[in-house]
């Protein structure tokens, strides 16, 4: 119903960049190659996010917007062996229940289409041609909840976490083309070819990805592998490491710790590196369902992955320097 849909949407839509993390992550789910999100006043008025991925039927786009409907999970088991993005069902619901959205989509074998939904009430569905994908705008963010619109920063606060955002999810998938613009200025757009180290160039600059060390390690449960600054490319905070693990960007204070321990006496004080860990294991090993925004993940063995990182990141960057 629509209170609790807005109740949720307090946990999972607190500001534009959730809502674009949201739509891109459906968007990767749905296994498109390419993104495109546009923003108007940081999101506040509009964002638009369209892909090329499998798209929904009539009937999906619909449901898409009910509570707790996923196409992504269908049983217990399938909790423990997360491989998408979403699985929880209600991202759609709660963003739909603060702002008016429209979409656009086709499964390729359907003719396409047409949702328009305000305040999570259905205004419009109709047949509309489209081609296979979808394209979904979310207009006018919280317009129904002042108290939550009041609460929003200056656009280039907002727009900074946005940014920030779209940055990580290049770098989780550099076989996505993703492209941000900001009314209609381009602000990032990587290739899509698969070559990490290319969106590090397209995010940090020539500059500083150029002087990044390649880095990896494997142990019975873990691989890890990435690209870390060398000391005289460090930047004053530590929000230019990013952790991804399975593909999905997640925070990690342990994290960045074991980074920072790896280049312990590298590193002058209160300098931090550029880096992306990414890290490879059994899903199993993995809980993704700690918070609704799902930035954290549980781990087990975490104490062994922490370790590996470590020592990957000491070899590499001591053989660099030698
Ligand atoms: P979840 O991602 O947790 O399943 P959401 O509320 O984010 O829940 O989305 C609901 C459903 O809508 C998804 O399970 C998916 O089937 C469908 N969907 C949403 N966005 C897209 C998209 N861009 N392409 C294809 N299907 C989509
Ligand atoms: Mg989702």
């Amino acid at each position: 119903d629509s209170l609790s849909n807005k109740i949720a949407a307090g946990e999972v839509v607190e500001r534009p960049s959730s809502i674009v993390k949201e739509l891109v992550e459906n968007s990767i789910d749905a296994e498109s190659t390419s993104i495109e999100i546009a923003l108007e006043e940081a999101g506040l008025t509009s964002i638009r996010v369209t892909d090329n991925g499998k798209g929904m039927s009539r009937h999906d786009a619909v449901l898409a917007f009910e509570r707790h409907a996923t196409s992504k999970i269908s049983n217990e088991r399938d909790l423990f062996r997360i491989r998408t993005l979403g699985f929880r069902g209600e991202a759609l619901a709660s963003i739909a229940s603060v702002s008016k959205i429209s979409l656009w989509t086709s499964d390729g074998e359907t003719e396409g289409t047409e949702v328009q939904i305000e305040g999570g009430v259905i205004l419009k569905e109709s047949d509309a041609a489209f081609r296979k994908g979808t394209d979904m705008t979310v207009a006018q963010l919280f317009y129904n909840t002042p108290a939550r619109l009041k609460y929003m920063k200056t656009i280039q606060t907002e727009l900074g976490h946005t940014i920030d955002l779209v940055n990580r999810l290049a770098l989780s998938h550099p076989h996505i083309a993703f492209k941000l613009s900001h009314h209609s200025q381009t602000i990032l757009q990587t290739s899509g070819n698969g070559d990490q180290q290319r969106v590090l160039n397209d995010i940090y600059g020539p500059a500083v990805a150029r002087k990044m060390v390649p880095f990896n390690g494997e142990n019975a449960d873990f691989k890890v592998n990435g690209y870390v600054t060398l000391p005289e490319m460090t930047r004053a905070s530590k929000n230019y490491m990013t952790h991804i693990v399975n593909g999905r960007w997640v925070k990690s204070y342990a994290s960045n710790d074991a980074v920072l321990n790896g280049l312990h006496t590298y590193l002058p004080i209160g300098r931090y590196p550029v880096a992306v860990i990414n890290v490879e294991t059994d899903p199993f090993l993995t809980d993704v369902n700690v918070h609704p925004a799902k930035q954290h993940i549980r781990l087990s063995k975490e104490g062994e992955l922490l370790s590996l990182i470590k020592s990957s990141v000491h070899e590499a960057v001591k053989r660099a320097i030698i």
